[in-house]
């Protein structure tokens, strides 16, 4: 088996221990030893990566991915290109995440079935560079729910089950729910995507209003758990929310809206529950999209009241130990594929995380959605060797997470997918 020897760095190992100086030992796709010294049988190492100090931390999990969403301003550009390009698009994105320093791609819904499904099994085969990928399905929602672009009298749209022309899986009930969680599950998609409640982009269905039934979420859930499948919520509302920990599911995204019986509800589910707030996404609508979104049309959707009850809501279930998160709605034009790490300082000013907290949300909480198993998102011995080396402390500074020029070193499954040049002299 070969090893790799990371030497002279400062290791963060994403279980909010404080950084120390040492070496980390790669045998395989898994951590041998992490020690604060260099290892005494450091020879035995094929491969010696001296890193002069450097930072050196899990890698990071995005938590909320769309990877077939790029620069996408509307629905229409995820639902025209054809699936041949579609599918170029998808690869395209993944190595640009792994670029980033996101080892795992956690997804939250695609534009096309198969998009994160086709991408997933050619990076796992070793044919394409990308992240570990949790393939996420169409969105599915309900009539007049978000994700239903159907109008009677544009036949063009129409979706339903067996004939999807938009990015949703259109159901009603319980009978067309389970259909439609098979149908996901039979095409290899690992995370099952439900759109709960309204959102701000549909103005009929604001969202504080709940869409989609708790019989419906409870169908989902226990159809996709007996697939061994994971089912992922779009619940703003608190009663989307409040229906989706009651039906079991396993990640909740947005939850701006919550009251006291929310809030405790999540915490007593902390232990088997994830959640990711997505912020990026308004916080770049209300400052980085005017081009796009002018500040009278972002303010008429609500945002920044949005963001208003988000900081409320996660800045108590920070203190309540709910495992959160980063990531989130990347792809739109005015939210890049490859920012997606700028999530780790909005955590700490919205929500009150300290750095290496807000490193921990990224790292190890990512790791553990993705793997039951416990074995990801730490630099522990045994975990899979999944890890990133940047120039410059992000304890101190956490915007350099966000700038691909600082990173020295992209190593995942124990492969280098990125090495700096001045490092390669060393090996
Ligand atoms: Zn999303």
């Amino acid at each position: 088996m070969d090893r790799t020897l990371i030497k002279n760095v400062s290791i963060f190992d994403g279980t909010g221990r404080k950084p120390f100086a040492g070496s980390v030992v790669v045998a395989g796709n898994r951590i041998e030893a992490v020690t604060d010294a260099t290892p005494a049988d450091a020879a035995r190492a094929e491969v010696i990566i001296d890193c002069g100090g450097k930072f050196l931390m899990p890698g990071m999990t995005e938590g909320h991915a769309h990877l077939s969403f790029d620069s996408f301003t509307c629905t229409e550009d995820l639902i025209a290109p054809p699936p041949e390009e579609h599918a170029f698009l998808t690869a395209r994105v993944a190595k640009t995440l792994l670029d980033h320093g996101f080892t795992s791609a956690y997804s939250a819904s695609e534009a096309k079935l198969r998009l994160a499904v086709a991408v997933r099994n050619e990076v796992d085969a070793g044919r394409l560079p990308g992240p570990r990928i949790r393939a996420g399905s169409l969105e599915i929602t309900v009539s007049g729910g978000l994700g239903d672009e159907s109008r009677l009298h544009n036949p063009r749209n129409c979706s339903t089950l067996s004939n999807a022309t938009s990015p949703s899986l259109v159901i009603d009930g319980p009978e067309e729910m389970r259909k439609a969680v098979r149908l996901s599950c039979r095409e290899g998609c690992d995370n099952i995507k439900l759109d709960v409640s309204g959102d701000p982009f549909y103005p009929h269905i604001p969202a504080s209003c709940t869409t989609m039934s708790l019989e419906e979420i409870q169908m989902a859930v226990q159809t996709a758990h007996s697939f061994g499948r994971m089912v992922n919520v779009h619940a703003r509302s608190i009663k989307s929310v409040q229906n989706s920990v009651i039906a079991g599911v396993d990640m909740i995204y947005h939850a701006e809206y919550s009251d006291e019986e929310t809030l405790d509800m999540l915490e007593a589910a902390r232990d088997r529950i994830f959640v990711a707030p997505s912020i990026g996404l308004f916080h770049t609508m209300v400052h980085e999209a005017e081009q796009w979104l002018p500040r009278e049309v972002v303010e008429g959707m609500g945002i920044p009241a949005l963001i208003e009850e988000s900081v409320k809501t996660h800045t108590a279930l920070r203190k309540r130990g709910i495992r959160h998160l980063i990531g989130g709605d990347y792809g739109f034009a005015w939210n890049m594929q490859g920012s997606n790490a700028r999530d780790v300082k909005y955590f700490m000013d919205y929500y009150g995380y300290s750095s290496s907290e807000a490193l921990v949300c990224a790292t190890r909480n990512g790791g553990l959605a993705m793997r039951r198993e416990g074995d990801l998102g730490t630099l522990e011995v045994g975990n899979l060797a999944d890890m990133l080396l940047l120039d410059g402390d992000p304890l101190q500074d956490v915007t350099i997470l966000a700038d691909k020029s600082r990173i020295a070193m992209v190593m995942k499954d124990g492969n280098l997918h990125t090495l700096s040049p001045s490092l390669k002299s060393a090996i």
